[in-house]
């Protein structure tokens, strides 16, 4: 069954954050022709297709803003499928406000969320390499024109600080992050500090929230022949609802597959429902539900990367916030388009593993 789609319109990012592989789109690095993205809307808005597609994340795998036909591929969605979600993580650094007035005017977009990852422009930008000033101007730009249309698209801030992402990786992997350099300064900041300095300029409608992050950059820090199997694929519900498509047309494993390796058919060729039923997908659940990660190879073979990085993502824990978790992962599973909306709320309820 697919009930969303994740389209990686773009493989680039004019960031480099410390949480993001530097491997990412390198393998595919270019941006989702408007005549593929036609293709999979036209499939899935079909009376045909056998499921309801009732959401597409936008901003899958890369900043969609770069992608130069973004906002007609927004306004072809909505004209096509007017009903389902559309969900955006981006930056801000490339926003400008032609795109706030489309995105608002239009209703092109149902929920967007963006990183503020340090509280002042040294914090920030040692962990993003990306200018805080610009970054804030386009925020506060989309916010003003939103409070002056009385327009209300979602939006939220997540919030990683350099110090806690140190901290986290040096925990669980006993090694700094691997983008770490010995010259890379790491000023201190917290999520309390971002809260102080931006929600005054934000408004208290903009919602901050604690990002827990998993360990995906940092798969060089794992061996791949170690015992992995206690741990589970975090994304399985996902792949089992979910589509994950890169720029070229690939129908890739997940999210956290950030070179795009682990592949079931190209959507060029095929079609949505010839690659849901491919042999080669319906072989990776199955390991997956086994835990057979060696079998599958990178970056499955590395799943400890996989996981959140918080105390309580240890498997062998039980409490009741795993109980708590595993309820919300079947609830993920039967209502997957309401994820982006309450994840964040939940994520920092549970202590971050989902
Ligand atoms: S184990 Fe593989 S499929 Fe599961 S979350 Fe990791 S990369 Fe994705």
């Amino acid at each position: 069954m697919i009930r969303s789609v994740n389209l990686a319109l773009s493989n680039r990012c004019t960031a480099s954050c410390i949480f993001c592989p530097s491997t990412r789109g390198k393998r595919v690095p270019f941006d989702m022709p408007l005549s593929l993205v036609k293709k999979i809307v036209d499939e899935a808005a079909s009376p045909a297709f056998p499921w309801k597609v009732d959401a597409f994340q936008v901003g899958e795998n890369g900043d969609a803003l770069l992608n130069m036909n973004f906002l007609e591929i927004l306004r072809y969605i909505k004209a096509k499928m007017p009903t389902a979600k559309v969900y955006l993580s981006t930056n801000f650094a490339s926003w400008t406000p032609q795109i706030s007035e489309a995105v608002l005017k239009e209703g092109l977009i149902s929920n967007i969320t963006v990183n503020l990852d340090g509280h002042d422009s040294a914090s920030y930008e040692a962990e993003k390499h990306l200018p805080l000033t610009k970054v804030l101007r386009n925020l506060l730009g989309f916010l003003t024109l939103r409070r002056q249309l009385d327009i209300n698209i979602p939006l939220q801030v997540l919030v990683l600080p350099l110090t806690h992402y140190v901290e986290l990786v040096l925990r669980r992997f006993g090694n700094p992050p691997g983008k770490l350099t010995s010259s890379t300064s790491v000023p201190e900041s917290s999520f309390g500090q971002v809260v102080a300095a931006f929600k005054p300029l934000l408004g208290e409608d903009v919602p901050f929230h604690v990002a827990i992050p998993m360990g995906w950059a940092e798969r060089d820090h794992v061996d791949p022949d170690e015992d992995q199997s206690m741990f589970p694929c975090r994304n399985l519900g996902r792949i089992e609802t979910e589509a994950f498509i890169s720029p070229n047309g690939d129908w890739y494993a997940c999210c956290y597959d950030d070179q795009q390796l682990i592949t079931f058919g190209n959507l060029n060729e095929k079609t949505l429902l010839e690659v849901h039923d491919s042999d080669k997908r319906l072989e990776l659940i199955q390991k997956l539900k086994a835990h057979r990660y060696r079998d599958i190879g990178y970056p499955c073979s590395t799943v400890k990367a996989c996981q959140a990085m918080s105390a309580i993502a240890d498997p062998n824990r039980r409490d009741l916030k795993w109980f708590l978790r595993c309820l919300y992962r079947k609830f993920l599973q039967h209502y997957p388009t309401t994820r982006l909306a309450y994840s964040s709320r939940a994520i920092n309820f549970l202590g971050g593993s989902y």
